[in-house]
């Protein structure tokens, strides 16, 4: 170990997550499968340049740019001589506690601590930080340890100042007044690897009026995080235990699923430490082999896991019909109790074969109209608006793709759509293409989870609320209503007269297939239905794709998407070429993860890195090229769940 061993912000946060991460943090001999790439993130978040941008709120301040400790609290130290100074990433340590202020205002016996988070904040909620009955919401909650940490640590720091305490934030209510504030904030990556935001030279005072970030004041907050005692203990105990490498034993439970200190064979083979291993086995007094037996953790959402570790009940083996108490739900197909104990029954009678309700699937496609078209969106949230009158975290879709299947079974990748120019706001345009591609039938439309319904009712209430002059306003809104449902929050009720089946929807009331491990992802059910069903494997392993004479494609040649190795079919998503060239494999996959409900992160990480970096004219067309790839591959992904059903149920 070298270096002194503080408790610093960030630690602190691991801390709070699980104190006996803090064990395993930074030592080489654990693998961590957390994102290491910080211009990755920083493109991924989206909301890196927030941090820039409130120093240029405050302006004037000094940059304590050095990572070294010492010297970077030296430096501190001897501005904060000054009767007023502001301050940006000032070192401030107490005894094993050490962090870095974003912005520290100095008047006099005053200190402003501001904390920059790139979170969106609506100042129109009332209490937007407490439950109702005083608490604070648990969403918050890490946000205000973190500055109450802070807070704590400048206060030991300089017993005698008066410290006021901010969040500063996106403004949700906001409206940003310029075009192209975003894109005076780019993301760079230097000689040393290191991330940081290069502020265009022509950012003018101007261009900072009408600010889109809000400066909340959180002490009340603090108070209540300090009233109960306990806190501080936490902090002398994390601190405590980290500067002496000494692990905490804490509780193992569902939340371990996520943790980051899993590694697999493989990498132990290679002398790698796994630290969730380490935990579970100390716990439950596992070895090795009991790791290979499915268990709780892998249960699709399911809200007794933490009980059933306690009560020592981890392996699926273990568990019985009266821990799930499978009941339908009175709607068609399987509840999601009677799924979740399908998924542990199949385990447990050792059977790998796929469940489909025939009956009820064939009730529902035979309602289906054709020509069927699947379409999948991407999208994101940018923190800092690209145009005048947009406010932070905007939604913004900026591709899609888009299948057809025909009557007689034809597939075709009819059309798609990507606008990645540089601050430009692509959504109405989106949706008139959208509307062109769509308007020629009526046929049914497919998306896979709620994520096409939601962005969709964002560019009907933009369109809206809109006070520009759109001559294709109404019609584009009536598009909208016509496929889709409106959202809880929305002030309209509507449900479209083409309102999109939602194919994940689906999976999950008619389908289910052990080699899922019970996610519902379509990074999960597309290997899963190619290594189920014959038809999929007969059609797709000729390349037959983007062939003559085969299925029409809009981006590719003779591909053949289907191939086998140790008798599994390949990941067709393993098959594309990388779509970033300079990404380590670990970093790809993260970012490709796909819970259900959110997906492509790849994607808008390629989108943010063709806004907010520096690019050449051919790594923009590389890029470009790849997310057509990706994209038009997520929708055939939809049509071949379709045809391997479609076979199945006839
Ligand atoms: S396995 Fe669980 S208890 Fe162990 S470090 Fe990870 S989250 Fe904490």
């Amino acid at each position: 170990m070298s270096g002194p061993r503080y408790l610093t912000k960030s630690r602190f946060k691991l801390g709070m997550d699980c104190p006996t991460k803090l064990f395993y943090t930074k030592k080489k001999e654990y693998l961590d499968s957390k994102m290491d790439d910080s211009f990755l993130k920083a493109l991924a978040e989206g909301g890196y340049q927030v941090g820039e941008l409130a120093k240029c709120y405050h302006p004037g301040g000094h940059d304590i740019a050095t990572l070294d400790y010492d010297e970077a609290e030296r430096q501190t130290n001897e501005l904060l001589k000054n009767d007023r100074v502001i301050i940006y990433e000032p070192a401030i340590r107490f005894e094993n506690l050490f962090i870095r202020i974003d912005v520290l205002v100095k008047n006099g016996t005053h200190l402003d601590l501001i904390e920059v988070k790139a979170k969106s904040y609506d100042d129109e909620l009332e209490n937007p930080f407490l439950n109702k009955n005083g608490t604070i919401q648990s969403g918050w909650l890490p946000y205000l340890q973190d500055i109450a940490f802070q807070k704590y640590v400048l206060s030991k720091a300089f017993p005698k100042m008066k410290i006021d305490s901010y969040l500063m934030m996106a403004d949700k209510n906001s409206k940003c007044q310029i075009d192209g504030l975003n894109q005076k904030f780019r993301i760079v990556r230097d000689e040393t690897n290191r991330t940081g935001i290069k502020v265009s030279t022509g950012l003018t005072a101007d261009d900072l009026k009408g600010q889109v970030l809000i400066k909340v004041p959180v002490d009340d907050f603090i108070d209540l995080i300090f009233k109960d005692g306990s806190f501080k203990e936490q902090i002398s105990c994390l601190a405590s235990a980290y500067e002496n490498d000494k692990k905490i034993v804490a509780p193992i439970g569902g939340h371990c699923k996520s943790c980051e200190f899993q590694c697999s064979k493989e990498n132990q083979t290679k002398g790698y430490k796994s630290g969730f291993q380490e935990c579970w086995k100390q716990a439950l007094d596992w070895m090795d082999s009991d790791f290979d037996a499915p268990n709780v953790l892998e249960v699709w959402s399911y809200s007794r896991k933490d009980q059933m570790i306690a009560e020592g009940r981890v392996k699926l083996a273990d568990l019985s019909v009266d821990d799930f108490e499978p009941d339908t739900d009175g709607k068609l197909g399987i509840s999601a109790k009677e799924r979740r104990w399908l998924q542990v029954e199949k385990v447990q009678k050792d059977d790998s074969t796929p469940f489909i309700d025939t009956e009820g699937l064939k009730a529902e496609m035979d309602k289906w109209k054709f020509p069927l078209h699947f379409i999948d969106f991407e999208t994101t949230m940018v923190a800092i608006p690209f145009n005048k009158g947009r406010s932070p975290y905007e939604a913004i879709a900026f591709q899609f793709s888009h299948h057809i299947v025909n009557e007689d079974g034809r597939v075709e990748h009819v059309g798609e759509y990507l606008n990645t120019n540089v601050g430009e706001f692509p959504n109405y345009d989106f949706v008139r293409e959208l509307k062109r591609q769509l308007g020629g039938d009526v046929g049914t439309i497919f998306r896979y989870s709620p994520h096409e319904n939601t962005f969709l009712n964002h560019i009907y209430r933009q369109l809206r609320e809109d006070e520009v002059d759109i001559a294709d306003r109404d019609e584009l809104c009536d598009f909208i209503k016509s496929i889709t449902t409106s959202s809880s929050s929305a002030s309209e009720n509507w449900e479209g007269e083409r309102n999109m089946v939602d194919l994940w929807y689906m999976v999950k009331r008619y389908y289910y297939d052990p080699y899922t491990r019970g996610s519902n992802s379509i990074k999960q059910v597309l290997p899963a239905v190619l290594n189920s069903s014959e038809f999929l494997k007969e059609k797709y392993s000729k390349p037959i794709y983007g062939a003559k004479d085969g299925i029409k494609s809009l981006n590719f040649k003779d591909w053949q998407w289907l191939e086998t190795k140790n008798g599994e079919v390949v990941d067709p998503y393993k098959k594309l070429p990388k779509l970033f060239k300079d990404v380590s494999d670990k970093n790809f996959e993260l970012l490709s993860e796909d819970d259900e409900l959110a997906s492509g992160g790849a994607a808008l990480t390629a989108y943010g890195r063709m806004q907010f970096s520096e690019m050449s004219a051919m790594e923009r067309k590389e890029l470009s090229n790849g997310l057509l790839r990706y994209c038009e591959l997520d929708t055939l992904a939809m049509v071949m769940i379709y045809e391997a059903w479609r076979e199945w149920v006839k």
